[in-house]
């Protein structure tokens, strides 16, 4: 009945860095419905079909309950260790649901249990050849406790978990992808796993995209100790996503996101967000009080005039930990920019207001308006030679929030920074920390780049630069 793995096969498997995890035992398991919890005792053979408690359904559909409460006993396979992961690459547990006498959900004869499992394998070959270590919790029709796939998985010491299931509801025309993770735990990063493996996987197969759910009170997002989530790829229960999920062309398709999702968890790219024009306070404090709630370091361009209205947030900004750069002492381009000279006038005040007031001895800079601009032509050139002979920094930027204008909406600012970021590996977002709807705006923009780690800029980074004629 069971097709279990042979111990020599399981040595081979282990030479090739996949963990099998052993077969569970005997279990009572519970399931969470609506909020009322109910004991089902397990019952050996008898399987009828979709006798499996499906997933919830859409957005509004109260209840619904992952994983199974059917299923049967395993008999206890031979005493293996766990496997143990290998230190120093990213250990990734893959979780086809359901399985053996547990079918999941079903549609016309496509079972999710077989869905799952085909596109774990994919999942898991592909990560396999990036390098990954990749243990799954089944590499076949077996039925395997829920249990028992997290208590392997936290002796495993995965780094992550990621449960792969099919949806079902009684509505045929419900449709897309939805995931899950738990919320109740910020200790563990499972909010960007389930944001990342998401968003890619939309991506890769242009499915609905329905909601990210923090609230999976699920065994395998609950109770492993590692950041998890759980896709549901695709409903059963709709004809047309049904006929997609069967091909393989569409399993490789969210294999595919799901891996990208995966890869950009463990290498995700560089944003550096940039303020010009500040302090003042309020509104700094806001944007302030949102990195510092995500222990994000950003890089502030200060103006002088700014610091001497606003000090004490100055200092906040430097004994925070952010990098504080130049942007000017009067923000006025015909001014500035008439000469070398006056540019260079205006930055030494600058300097030494921002030196006096937060300690702070500036080597980075940003010009008012941009190295090029539209009052600095003639000059642009000169200036910048002049400046990198005195040692300064000036960074330009290749990304911005498009926040300086009249009547700044918050959701056109995020959808202007995701849009002007182009998926690059290295961002300079441009943004004004004087600007209202930017600091109410950033935390939401932030939840939407997941695939970003935010670093304040130093003055060993390669400088992002306009081209200079
Ligand atoms: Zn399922
Ligand atoms: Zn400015």
């Amino acid at each position: 009945m069971y097709r279990r793995i042979s111990y020599l096969q399981m040595k081979k498997r282990k030479a090739r860095r996949r963990k099998m995890i052993k077969a569970g035992c005997a279990l009572l398991m519970a399931a969470v419905i609506g909020g009322a919890s109910l004991a089902l005792a397990v019952n050996a053979l008898a399987a009828p079909e979709n006798s499996a408690m499906e997933e919830a359904g859409t957005e509004g559909i109260q209840g619904g309950t992952e994983e199974t409460i059917s299923g049967n006993v395993a008999v206890p396979g031979p005493a293996e260790e766990t496997a143990k992961k290998e230190e120093g690459v990213p250990a990734i547990v893959i979780d086809p649901g359901h399985g053996g006498e547990d079918e999941g959900c079903a549609g016309e004869g496509i079972r999710e249990k077989d869905v799952n499992l085909a596109i774990a394998k994919l999942v898991r070959d592909k990560l396999d050849g990036m390098g990954y270590q990749v243990m799954m919790t089944r590499e076949d029709d077996t039925y395997i406790a829920k249990e028992e796939r997290v208590k392997n998985a936290n002796e495993y010491g995965a780094d992550i978990y990621v449960s792969i299931h099919q949806n079902t509801y009684e509505d045929g025309s419900v449709e897309g992808i939805e995931t899950w993770y738990d919320g109740s735990d910020s200790e563990r990063d499972s909010k960007r796993l389930a944001q990342l493996i998401h968003q890619e996987t939309i991506k890769t197969t242009g499915a609905l995209q329905r909601q990210i759910r923090e609230d999976a009170d699920f065994h395998v997002t609950g109770k492993t100790i590692m950041p998890a989530c759980l896709i549901e790829t695709g409903f059963l229960s709709n004809p047309g996503e049904r006929g997609k999920l069967a091909t393989a062309e569409y399993q490789e398709q969210i294999a595919e996101g799901i891996v990208r999702g995966i890869e950009l968890y463990f290498h995700p790219k560089t944003m550096y967000l940039t303020f010009d024009d500040g302090p003042y306070v309020e509104n700094t404090a806001r944007v302030l009080d949102v990195l510092k709630a995500r222990n994000i370091k950003a890089t502030f361009f200060l103006v002088g005039e700014n610091v001497e209205r606003n000090p004490e947030m100055a200092r906040r900004i430097a004994a925070e930990g952010h990098t504080i750069g130049i942007h000017c002492y009067n923000h006025d381009y015909e001014a500035i920019y008439q000469s070398v000279d006056s540019y260079v006038q205006d930055f030494e005040k600058a300097y030494q207001v921002i030196k006096e007031t937060t300690g702070v001895e500036a080597k980075l800079f940003r010009f008012p308006g941009g190295s090029v601009n539209a009052y600095n032509k003639k000059v642009c050139k000169e200036i910048a030679e002049e400046m990198t002979a005195r040692g300064f920094i000036y960074y330009d930027w290749n990304a911005s929030m498009e926040d300086a204008v009249k009547e700044p909406v918050p959701e056109q600012l995020i959808a202007n920074a995701k849009e002007s970021a182009l998926g690059r590996e290295k961002v300079v977002l441009l943004a004004h920390d004087v600007v209202y709807a930017t600091g109410m705006c950033l935390d939401d923009l932030l939840d939407r780049l997941p695939e970003y780690r935010m670093e304040a800029l130093t003055e060993d980074l390669e400088p992002v630069h306009f081209q200079m004629k």
